[in-house]
């Protein structure tokens, strides 16, 4: 009960020193960086490209808290085997540093599993976390922590997931864990018997849970798919904001934290520009929660970037500010260049143009990991 309140106090702090204010922020110069990162949080907004991005900046008064990174550069997304790459093959190029066949979740194209950095950040002792707006099992937040042949595996994912210490997971899919098909296992019976902490939408909100943070915790947000903003999903930012503190009081050593914007790439498959606004609005905010740390800590590299473009998204020429005409050429993904937004210290490795893998090795490189293994260097 003690321990409870104390959660409660601590989480109410962190509710109250934090505020999305970016007008206000100290430029990049004023902000006294440690030489090496000692915690990592990547942002991905799955299908997010530019014309996603100037579309959300040119209906949100010309603004966004992208525009904060000081550093700025592109990847090549392409896969092993096709130059249009999906999430599944986008995500294992950035956990594992490896181009692999499209669908592949944590797999070499020669389908053996390729160690990824939150189980190398884990064993080197850093805590981790996943957060999504999809289910967690979903391709994108999977390649961080599962190893599977194909993406659509989605209880042989879950299962994985019990393999590795992971301290923090919120997203959807609970129906992935506590009510399998393929097997008798009650998976969220097994991560409280690992003694982690597990919530979900059904008992309460993400904002009322009592905040442990002597144990790992799992929130599920949904039984399968979490719904799109625009038909009341609002937990991304707040999650954004918490997650950080949570984890660095999980391990002195740091942490890796990856979070995703999964339903931008949705929308734009639906072809839908303004659902599509309204996601990567939805994940600006939560970049801004995140920079909001990261500029109070000192010591975190914050990386924003996609797995691909979605839909071939345009601007069109009767666009206006603030009334934006989106428009598209496929429903399907795209092969164009990606932007990648970098602060903090390491930040400098990240400008200029580079394979997506690589994401990977800089990741690394800034933690200060060993240079990588022969099964990576051979797979690249
Ligand atoms: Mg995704
Ligand atoms: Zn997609």
């Amino acid at each position: 009960m003690m321990r409870k309140r104390l959660g409660f106090l601590i989480f109410g702090l962190v509710v109250l020193t934090t505020c999305s204010a970016p007008q206000q922020a100290p430029s990049y110069r004023e902000i006294p960086f440690t030489e090496k990162p000692k915690n990592i949080i990547l942002l991905i907004g799955d299908g997010m490209g530019l014309s996603q991005i100037s579309a959300a900046m040119y209906s949100n008064r010309n603004r966004l808290n992208l525009e904060f990174f000081p550093v700025v550069g592109f990847h090549k997304s392409y896969a092993y085997n096709d130059l249009v790459t999906d999430s599944a093959a986008g995500a294992t190029a950035f956990a594992c540093g490896v181009k692999t066949y499209n669908s592949a979740i944590g797999m070499t194209r020669d389908t053996v599993p390729c160690p990824n950095i939150l189980e190398e950040a884990e064993a080197k002792g850093l805590a981790t976390g996943l957060v999504a707006t999809a289910t967690i099992v979903h391709a994108t937040p999977a390649a961080f922590i599962a190893h599977q042949p194909l993406r659509v595996q989605y209880e042989e994912i879950a299962s994985d997931m019990l393999d590795v210490e992971v301290d923090l997971l919120i997203g959807g899919g609970m129906q992935y864990f506590s009510r399998r098909e393929s097997d008798r296992r009650d998976l969220v019976q097994e991560f409280k018997e690992k003694g982690y902490e597990v919530y979900s939408y059904f008992d309460r909100d993400l904002a009322q849970l009592p905040f442990n943070t002597r144990a790992n915790l799992v929130y599920f947000t949904a039984d399968k798919h979490p719904v799109p903003v625009a038909a009341g999903r609002d937990y991304l930012s707040f999650a954004a904001r918490l997650s950080p503190y949570f984890l660095e009081k999980r391990s002195d050593q740091g942490f890796f934290l990856m979070i995703e914007g999964s339903q931008i790439d949705w929308m734009c498959h639906s072809n839908d520009a303004q659902g599509a606004i309204k996601e990567t609005l939805d994940f600006d905010r939560a970049v801004g929660e995140v920079l909001n740390y990261a500029r109070k800590s000192g010591n975190t590299l914050v990386i924003v970037t996609a797995d691909h473009e979605t839909g071939g998204m345009a601007l069109n020429p009767d666009s206006k500010m603030g009334r934006i005409n989106g428009t598209f050429t496929t429903n399907g993904h795209t092969a164009t260049l990606i932007p990648v937004f970098a602060f903090g210290p390491g930040s400098e490795l990240f400008s200029g143009i580079y394979e997506n893998t690589e994401i990977h090795q800089k990741m690394r490189e800034a933690l200060g990991f060993e240079a990588t293994t022969a099964l990576q260097e051979s797979d690249r």
